[in-house]
Protein backbone atom coordinates (compact mmCIF):
# COMPACT_ATOMS: atom_id res chain seq x y z
CA UNK A 1 0.00 0.00 0.00
CA UNK A 2 1.15 3.39 -0.88
CA UNK A 3 0.69 6.82 0.96
CA UNK A 4 -0.03 10.11 -0.89
CA UNK A 5 0.05 13.75 0.34
CA UNK A 6 -2.88 15.54 0.88
CA UNK A 7 -1.48 18.06 -1.08
CA UNK A 8 -0.49 16.03 -3.89
CA UNK A 9 -1.58 13.14 -5.19
CA UNK A 10 1.47 12.43 -7.30
CA UNK A 11 3.56 12.38 -3.98
CA UNK A 12 3.57 8.54 -3.17
CA UNK A 13 5.87 6.54 -0.57
CA UNK A 14 5.16 3.42 0.92
CA UNK A 15 4.20 2.65 4.43
CA UNK A 16 7.90 2.46 5.76
CA UNK A 17 8.39 5.57 4.30
CA UNK A 18 5.26 7.58 5.55
CA UNK A 19 5.93 6.41 8.88
CA UNK A 20 9.64 7.69 8.60
CA UNK A 21 9.23 10.92 7.06
CA UNK A 22 6.16 11.43 9.23
CA UNK A 23 4.89 14.32 7.51
CA UNK A 24 5.37 15.19 3.57
CA UNK A 25 7.84 17.58 2.37
CA UNK A 26 5.00 19.65 0.82
CA UNK A 27 3.38 20.20 4.60
CA UNK A 28 0.33 18.28 3.76
CA UNK A 29 -0.43 14.98 5.20
CA UNK A 30 -0.29 10.70 4.48
CA UNK A 31 -3.73 9.43 3.52
CA UNK A 32 -3.73 5.62 2.09
CA UNK A 33 -4.02 5.67 -1.60
CA UNK A 34 -7.17 3.84 -1.56
CA UNK A 35 -8.90 2.23 1.40
CA UNK A 36 -9.06 -1.14 2.13
CA UNK A 37 -12.81 -2.89 1.87
CA UNK A 38 -13.79 -5.74 4.80
CA UNK A 39 -15.15 -8.87 3.51
CA UNK A 40 -19.07 -8.92 4.09
CA UNK A 41 -19.63 -10.63 7.32
CA UNK A 42 -16.72 -9.56 8.67
CA UNK A 43 -18.53 -8.74 11.83
CA UNK A 44 -19.97 -12.09 12.39
CA UNK A 45 -16.46 -13.62 12.23
CA UNK A 46 -14.78 -10.69 14.24
CA UNK A 47 -17.09 -11.28 17.10
CA UNK A 48 -14.66 -14.45 18.40
CA UNK A 49 -11.96 -12.33 17.65
CA UNK A 50 -9.66 -10.73 20.04
CA UNK A 51 -8.36 -7.20 20.28
CA UNK A 52 -5.08 -7.68 18.73
CA UNK A 53 -6.64 -10.38 16.22
CA UNK A 54 -9.14 -7.75 14.84
CA UNK A 55 -6.33 -4.95 14.49
CA UNK A 56 -4.45 -7.58 12.41
CA UNK A 57 -7.44 -8.06 10.22
CA UNK A 58 -8.13 -4.28 9.94
CA UNK A 59 -4.37 -3.02 9.57
CA UNK A 60 -2.92 -5.84 7.40
CA UNK A 61 -3.84 -4.44 4.35
CA UNK A 62 -2.23 -1.25 5.22
CA UNK A 63 1.19 -2.22 5.91
CA UNK A 64 1.80 -5.45 3.79
CA UNK A 65 5.50 -5.14 1.90
CA UNK A 66 6.63 -3.14 4.76
CA UNK A 67 5.77 -5.54 7.69
CA UNK A 68 5.65 -9.24 7.40
CA UNK A 69 2.72 -10.48 9.03
CA UNK A 70 3.89 -12.69 11.91
CA UNK A 71 5.92 -9.09 12.82
CA UNK A 72 2.71 -7.23 12.77
CA UNK A 73 0.98 -9.67 14.72
CA UNK A 74 3.85 -9.12 17.67
CA UNK A 75 3.45 -5.76 17.18
CA UNK A 76 -0.17 -5.83 18.00
CA UNK A 77 -0.06 -8.23 20.64
CA UNK A 78 2.49 -5.92 22.71
CA UNK A 79 0.46 -2.60 21.59
CA UNK A 80 -2.72 -3.81 22.31
CA UNK A 81 -2.07 -5.36 25.74
CA UNK A 82 -4.46 -3.91 27.49
CA UNK A 83 -8.81 -3.61 27.48
CA UNK A 84 -10.53 -1.66 26.00
CA UNK A 85 -14.14 -1.84 27.81
CA UNK A 86 -17.29 -1.10 26.32
CA UNK A 87 -19.27 0.02 29.68
CA UNK A 88 -22.80 0.49 29.93
CA UNK A 89 -23.38 4.27 31.18
CA UNK A 90 -27.03 4.27 30.88
CA UNK A 91 -30.16 3.26 28.53
CA UNK A 92 -28.74 3.45 24.72
CA UNK A 93 -24.85 5.30 25.85
CA UNK A 94 -21.96 3.36 26.73
CA UNK A 95 -18.86 4.31 27.03
CA UNK A 96 -15.58 2.76 25.14
CA UNK A 97 -12.38 2.97 27.87
CA UNK A 98 -9.92 3.96 25.82
CA UNK A 99 -7.82 4.65 29.18
CA UNK A 100 -6.15 1.61 30.39
CA UNK A 101 -2.86 1.77 28.57
CA UNK A 102 0.38 2.75 30.54
CA UNK A 103 -0.44 6.38 30.93
CA UNK A 104 -4.13 6.37 31.15
CA UNK A 105 -5.15 8.07 27.43
CA UNK A 106 -6.53 6.77 24.14
CA UNK A 107 -3.06 8.30 22.74
CA UNK A 108 -1.32 5.21 24.17
CA UNK A 109 -2.85 2.73 21.50
CA UNK A 110 -1.35 4.73 18.53
CA UNK A 111 2.13 6.10 20.46
CA UNK A 112 2.96 2.43 21.36
CA UNK A 113 1.76 0.98 17.67
CA UNK A 114 4.19 3.89 15.77
CA UNK A 115 6.94 3.16 18.77
CA UNK A 116 7.04 -0.66 17.51
CA UNK A 117 6.85 0.13 14.09
CA UNK A 118 9.27 2.65 13.81
CA UNK A 119 11.62 0.46 16.34
CA UNK A 120 11.27 -2.45 13.36
CA UNK A 121 12.46 0.04 10.69
CA UNK A 122 14.85 1.39 12.12
CA UNK A 123 16.74 -1.99 13.16
CA UNK A 124 16.57 -2.97 9.83
CA UNK A 125 17.86 -0.26 8.78
CA UNK A 126 20.56 0.32 11.51
CA UNK A 127 19.84 4.33 11.05
CA UNK A 128 19.22 6.24 13.78
CA UNK A 129 15.68 8.36 14.18
CA UNK A 130 14.73 11.40 15.60
CA UNK A 131 11.02 11.83 16.66
CA UNK A 132 9.71 14.75 17.50
CA UNK A 133 6.34 15.55 19.04
CA UNK A 134 4.33 18.65 20.05
CA UNK A 135 2.57 17.92 23.08
CA UNK A 136 -0.63 20.15 24.76
CA UNK A 137 -0.24 16.80 27.84
CA UNK A 138 -1.62 13.15 26.84
CA UNK A 139 0.47 12.89 23.72
CA UNK A 140 3.97 13.56 25.06
CA UNK A 141 3.46 10.66 27.84
CA UNK A 142 2.01 8.64 25.70
CA UNK A 143 4.67 8.56 22.74
CA UNK A 144 7.72 9.16 25.78
CA UNK A 145 6.37 6.03 27.40
CA UNK A 146 5.90 3.84 23.95
CA UNK A 147 9.03 4.92 23.01
CA UNK A 148 11.16 4.50 26.46
CA UNK A 149 14.12 2.31 25.44
CA UNK A 150 13.28 1.86 21.76
CA UNK A 151 17.05 1.20 19.98
CA UNK A 152 18.29 3.53 17.68
CA UNK A 153 15.25 5.84 18.25
CA UNK A 154 15.67 9.76 20.54
CA UNK A 155 12.19 11.44 21.38
CA UNK A 156 12.05 15.00 21.99
CA UNK A 157 8.86 16.38 23.68
CA UNK A 158 7.76 19.77 23.30
CA UNK A 159 5.01 21.02 25.61
CA UNK A 160 3.73 24.55 26.40
CA UNK A 161 4.80 25.41 30.39
CA UNK A 162 2.43 25.58 32.83
CA UNK A 163 -0.27 24.40 30.77
CA UNK A 164 -0.41 20.48 30.95
CA UNK A 165 -1.32 19.36 34.37
CA UNK A 166 1.35 18.24 37.03
CA UNK A 167 0.78 14.70 36.32
CA UNK A 168 1.16 14.77 33.04
CA UNK A 169 4.33 17.06 33.02
CA UNK A 170 5.58 14.94 35.60
CA UNK A 171 4.29 11.75 32.73
CA UNK A 172 6.83 13.36 30.38
CA UNK A 173 9.90 15.05 31.99
CA UNK A 174 10.63 11.80 34.03
CA UNK A 175 11.29 9.66 31.87
CA UNK A 176 15.20 10.42 31.10
CA UNK A 177 17.39 7.77 28.60
CA UNK A 178 16.26 8.41 25.06
CA UNK A 179 13.17 10.46 25.88
CA UNK A 180 14.08 14.52 26.14
CA UNK A 181 11.30 16.69 27.28
CA UNK A 182 11.53 20.39 26.09
CA UNK A 183 9.74 23.37 28.07
CA UNK A 184 8.24 25.56 25.41
CA UNK A 185 7.91 29.15 26.88
CA UNK A 186 4.42 29.21 24.75
CA UNK A 187 0.91 27.45 24.29
CA UNK A 188 0.55 24.38 22.18
CA UNK A 189 -0.09 25.71 18.81
CA UNK A 190 3.69 27.30 19.02
CA UNK A 191 4.58 23.60 19.87
CA UNK A 192 3.21 22.57 16.75
CA UNK A 193 4.02 25.43 14.70
CA UNK A 194 7.85 24.74 15.88
CA UNK A 195 7.69 20.92 14.96
CA UNK A 196 5.93 21.49 11.73
CA UNK A 197 8.89 23.96 10.94
CA UNK A 198 11.88 21.90 12.14
CA UNK A 199 10.06 19.03 9.04
CA UNK A 200 10.12 22.04 6.10
CA UNK A 201 13.62 22.75 7.59
CA UNK A 202 15.99 21.65 4.85
CA UNK A 203 19.05 21.49 6.86
CA UNK A 204 17.11 19.57 9.57
CA UNK A 205 15.91 17.01 7.27
CA UNK A 206 19.54 16.68 5.74
CA UNK A 207 21.07 16.41 9.33
CA UNK A 208 18.99 14.24 11.13
CA UNK A 209 15.89 11.54 10.30
CA UNK A 210 13.34 13.55 11.68
CA UNK A 211 10.19 11.95 11.93
CA UNK A 212 6.74 13.13 13.66
CA UNK A 213 5.00 11.24 16.67
CA UNK A 214 1.99 13.03 16.16
CA UNK A 215 -1.46 12.00 15.30
CA UNK A 216 -0.73 13.19 11.34
CA UNK A 217 1.69 10.46 11.72
CA UNK A 218 0.42 7.12 9.68
CA UNK A 219 1.40 4.75 12.27
CA UNK A 220 0.05 7.02 15.25
CA UNK A 221 -2.98 7.15 13.03
CA UNK A 222 -4.09 4.06 11.63
CA UNK A 223 -4.42 1.93 14.45
CA UNK A 224 -6.98 4.24 15.90
CA UNK A 225 -9.55 2.49 13.79
CA UNK A 226 -9.07 -0.59 15.31
CA UNK A 227 -11.33 0.27 18.35
CA UNK A 228 -14.16 1.29 16.53
CA UNK A 229 -14.20 -2.13 15.04
CA UNK A 230 -13.99 -3.33 18.64
CA UNK A 231 -16.74 -1.27 19.39
CA UNK A 232 -19.25 -1.86 16.71
CA UNK A 233 -19.02 -5.51 17.56
CA UNK A 234 -19.65 -5.45 20.91
CA UNK A 235 -22.02 -2.96 20.81
CA UNK A 236 -26.36 -4.20 20.89
CA UNK A 237 -27.00 -5.66 17.44
CA UNK A 238 -29.68 -4.56 15.79
CA UNK A 239 -29.11 -1.56 16.49
CA UNK A 240 -28.06 2.14 14.58
CA UNK A 241 -24.88 3.34 16.07
CA UNK A 242 -23.96 6.93 17.21
CA UNK A 243 -20.23 7.33 18.14
CA UNK A 244 -19.28 10.59 19.87
CA UNK A 245 -15.61 11.52 19.63
CA UNK A 246 -14.15 14.29 21.99
CA UNK A 247 -11.95 15.91 19.65
CA UNK A 248 -9.06 18.38 19.57
CA UNK A 249 -6.85 17.75 16.51
CA UNK A 250 -9.29 15.27 14.84
CA UNK A 251 -6.85 12.10 14.40
CA UNK A 252 -9.46 10.02 16.32
CA UNK A 253 -12.56 11.09 14.85
CA UNK A 254 -10.83 10.71 11.24
CA UNK A 255 -9.64 7.29 12.13
CA UNK A 256 -13.30 6.39 12.80
CA UNK A 257 -14.53 7.79 9.79
CA UNK A 258 -11.73 5.61 8.17
CA UNK A 259 -13.35 2.86 9.94
CA UNK A 260 -16.85 3.54 8.61
CA UNK A 261 -15.28 3.75 4.72
CA UNK A 262 -13.61 0.34 5.10
CA UNK A 263 -17.30 -1.14 5.79
CA UNK A 264 -18.18 -0.49 9.23
CA UNK A 265 -21.88 -0.13 10.13
CA UNK A 266 -21.36 3.29 11.89
CA UNK A 267 -24.63 5.26 11.24
CA UNK A 268 -23.04 9.25 11.89
CA UNK A 269 -20.80 10.48 14.22
CA UNK A 270 -20.46 13.48 16.69
CA UNK A 271 -17.24 15.84 16.63
CA UNK A 272 -17.69 16.89 20.52
CA UNK A 273 -15.50 19.88 21.20
CA UNK A 274 -14.98 22.35 24.12
CA UNK A 275 -14.67 26.30 23.16
CA UNK A 276 -12.49 25.65 20.24
CA UNK A 277 -15.15 25.14 18.34
CA UNK A 278 -13.37 25.16 14.41
CA UNK A 279 -14.36 21.57 13.37
CA UNK A 280 -17.88 22.24 14.68
CA UNK A 281 -18.37 25.63 13.11
CA UNK A 282 -16.96 24.09 9.86
CA UNK A 283 -19.47 21.37 9.71
CA UNK A 284 -22.14 24.18 10.62
CA UNK A 285 -20.90 27.01 8.01
CA UNK A 286 -18.35 25.17 5.31
CA UNK A 287 -15.82 27.41 6.08
CA UNK A 288 -12.76 26.25 7.86
CA UNK A 289 -11.18 29.01 10.59
CA UNK A 290 -8.42 28.38 12.47
CA UNK A 291 -8.41 30.44 15.05
CA UNK A 292 -5.63 30.67 18.41
CA UNK A 293 -6.38 28.21 20.72
CA UNK A 294 -8.41 28.81 23.83
CA UNK A 295 -7.73 27.19 27.39
CA UNK A 296 -10.37 25.07 29.14
CA UNK A 297 -10.52 21.94 31.32
CA UNK A 298 -10.65 19.66 28.32
CA UNK A 299 -7.31 21.29 27.84
CA UNK A 300 -5.87 17.73 24.97
CA UNK A 301 -8.09 19.51 23.22
CA UNK A 302 -7.64 22.75 23.03
CA UNK A 303 -6.95 22.63 19.62
CA UNK A 304 -6.90 26.15 17.36
CA UNK A 305 -5.77 24.61 13.84
CA UNK A 306 -6.63 20.84 13.95
CA UNK A 307 -3.87 19.22 12.04
CA UNK A 308 -6.39 15.95 10.64
CA UNK A 309 -8.62 18.40 8.85
CA UNK A 310 -7.24 17.29 5.66
CA UNK A 311 -7.84 14.18 6.13
CA UNK A 312 -11.57 14.71 7.36
CA UNK A 313 -11.79 16.20 3.52
CA UNK A 314 -10.04 13.09 2.12
CA UNK A 315 -12.24 10.85 3.36
CA UNK A 316 -15.12 12.23 1.53
CA UNK A 317 -13.34 13.17 -1.54
CA UNK A 318 -13.68 16.83 -0.01
CA UNK A 319 -17.28 17.12 -0.71
CA UNK A 320 -18.57 19.23 1.96
CA UNK A 321 -22.64 17.69 1.73
CA UNK A 322 -21.34 14.06 2.51
CA UNK A 323 -19.18 14.87 5.26
CA UNK A 324 -22.13 17.32 6.45
CA UNK A 325 -24.82 14.16 6.26
CA UNK A 326 -22.34 11.63 8.36
CA UNK A 327 -20.93 14.21 11.17
CA UNK A 328 -22.25 16.77 12.84
CA UNK A 329 -20.38 18.79 15.72
CA UNK A 330 -21.51 20.66 18.91
CA UNK A 331 -19.11 22.37 21.58
CA UNK A 332 -19.21 22.90 25.15
CA UNK A 333 -18.29 25.52 27.91
CA UNK A 334 -16.37 24.34 30.68
CA UNK A 335 -19.40 25.08 32.68
CA UNK A 336 -21.26 22.59 30.95
CA UNK A 337 -18.57 19.93 31.13
CA UNK A 338 -18.12 20.27 35.12
CA UNK A 339 -22.08 19.97 35.34
CA UNK A 340 -22.22 17.09 33.36
CA UNK A 341 -19.82 15.27 35.19
CA UNK A 342 -20.90 15.62 38.66
CA UNK A 343 -25.00 15.11 37.12
CA UNK A 344 -24.12 11.90 35.35
CA UNK A 345 -21.71 10.85 38.61
CA UNK A 346 -24.81 11.39 41.34
CA UNK A 347 -27.40 10.26 38.95
CA UNK A 348 -25.70 6.95 37.55
CA UNK A 349 -22.31 6.42 39.18
CA UNK A 350 -20.27 6.58 36.29
CA UNK A 351 -17.25 9.40 36.16
CA UNK A 352 -16.06 11.02 33.39
CA UNK A 353 -12.88 12.85 32.80
CA UNK A 354 -13.55 16.58 31.28
CA UNK A 355 -12.96 15.36 27.52
CA UNK A 356 -15.07 11.90 28.38
CA UNK A 357 -17.99 14.62 29.37
CA UNK A 358 -17.76 16.32 26.34
CA UNK A 359 -18.33 13.37 24.42
CA UNK A 360 -21.38 12.14 26.28
CA UNK A 361 -23.04 15.30 26.72
CA UNK A 362 -22.79 15.24 22.30
CA UNK A 363 -24.47 12.22 22.22
CA UNK A 364 -27.06 13.43 24.57
CA UNK A 365 -28.01 16.30 22.87
CA UNK A 366 -28.29 14.52 19.34
CA UNK A 367 -31.35 12.75 20.94
CA UNK A 368 -30.84 8.87 20.03
CA UNK A 369 -34.06 7.41 19.24
CA UNK A 370 -34.96 3.77 20.11
CA UNK A 371 -32.92 2.29 17.26
CA UNK A 372 -30.20 3.90 18.11
CA UNK A 373 -27.22 2.81 20.34
CA UNK A 374 -24.96 5.41 21.62
CA UNK A 375 -21.14 4.95 22.30
CA UNK A 376 -18.81 8.08 23.38
CA UNK A 377 -15.72 7.43 23.84
CA UNK A 378 -13.68 7.76 27.10
CA UNK A 379 -10.11 9.17 26.14
CA UNK A 380 -8.52 9.67 29.53
CA UNK A 381 -8.80 8.64 33.11
CA UNK A 382 -10.88 10.86 35.22
CA UNK A 383 -7.46 10.40 37.69
CA UNK A 384 -5.04 12.43 35.70
CA UNK A 385 -7.14 15.74 36.43
CA UNK A 386 -7.13 15.95 39.65
CA UNK A 387 -7.30 19.84 39.81
CA UNK A 388 -10.53 20.05 37.61
CA UNK A 389 -11.97 16.73 39.19
CA UNK A 390 -11.38 18.11 42.82
CA UNK A 391 -13.43 21.53 41.93
CA UNK A 392 -16.44 18.87 40.68
CA UNK A 393 -16.34 16.38 43.04
CA UNK A 394 -16.09 16.47 47.02
CA UNK A 395 -13.65 13.17 46.89
CA UNK A 396 -10.30 12.12 45.18
CA UNK A 397 -9.90 9.92 42.63
CA UNK A 398 -7.43 7.14 43.45
CA UNK A 399 -4.88 6.68 40.58
CA UNK A 400 -3.03 3.32 39.91
CA UNK A 401 0.02 3.08 41.79
CA UNK A 402 2.71 3.04 38.97
CA UNK A 403 1.18 7.04 38.60
CA UNK A 404 1.36 7.87 41.93
CA UNK A 405 5.10 6.92 42.22
CA UNK A 406 5.62 9.26 39.15
CA UNK A 407 4.51 12.14 40.76
CA UNK A 408 6.99 12.06 43.27
CA UNK A 409 9.77 11.73 40.84
CA UNK A 410 12.13 14.99 39.59
CA UNK A 411 11.56 16.64 36.48
CA UNK A 412 13.92 17.16 33.65
CA UNK A 413 13.20 19.36 31.07
CA UNK A 414 14.80 22.01 29.15
CA UNK A 415 13.42 25.24 28.71
CA UNK A 416 13.08 26.91 25.74
CA UNK A 417 11.56 30.40 23.82
CA UNK A 418 8.51 29.71 21.80
CA UNK A 419 11.23 30.53 18.55
CA UNK A 420 12.06 28.23 16.14
CA UNK A 421 15.66 29.83 15.35
CA UNK A 422 16.28 28.58 19.18
CA UNK A 423 14.69 25.20 18.86
CA UNK A 424 16.66 24.78 15.33
CA UNK A 425 19.87 25.77 17.39
CA UNK A 426 19.28 23.30 20.17
CA UNK A 427 18.44 20.49 17.32
CA UNK A 428 21.74 21.17 15.57
CA UNK A 429 23.86 20.91 18.34
C1 LIG B 1 -5.59 13.99 22.46
C2 LIG B 1 -6.82 13.89 23.27
C3 LIG B 1 -8.08 14.18 22.71
C4 LIG B 1 -8.22 14.69 21.30
O1 LIG B 1 -7.92 13.70 20.33
P1 LIG B 1 -7.65 14.11 18.82
O2 LIG B 1 -7.34 12.84 18.12
O3 LIG B 1 -6.50 15.07 18.82
O4 LIG B 1 -8.88 14.76 18.31
C5 LIG B 1 -9.19 13.99 23.48
N1 LIG B 1 -9.11 13.57 24.76
C6 LIG B 1 -7.92 13.29 25.33
C7 LIG B 1 -7.89 12.86 26.75
C8 LIG B 1 -6.74 13.43 24.62
O5 LIG B 1 -5.58 13.16 25.18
Amino acid sequence: MNFYSTNNKEYSVSFREAVIEGLPADNGLFFPEYIPQLKSGFMNSFRSLSLPEIAHEVLAPYVTGDIPSNILQSILEETLNFEIPLVPVKKNISALELFHGPTLAFKDVGARFLARCLGHFALAADQKVTVLVATSGDTGSAVGHGFLNVPNVEVVILYPSGKVSPLQEKQLTTLGNNITALEINGNFDDCQNMVKQAFLDKTLRSELQLTSANSINVARWLPQSVYYFWAAVHAPKDKKLVISVPSGNYGNLTAGLLAKKMGLPIDHFIAASNANKIIPEYLHTGRFNPAPSIATLSNAMDVGNPSNFPRLLEVYDRVFENIKSQVSGTSYSDEQTKGTIRKVYESTGYLMDPHGAIGYLALEDFGLGDDESGIFLETAHPGKFDEVMNQILDFRISLPERLNERLSMQKHAIPLPAEFAKFRDWLLQ
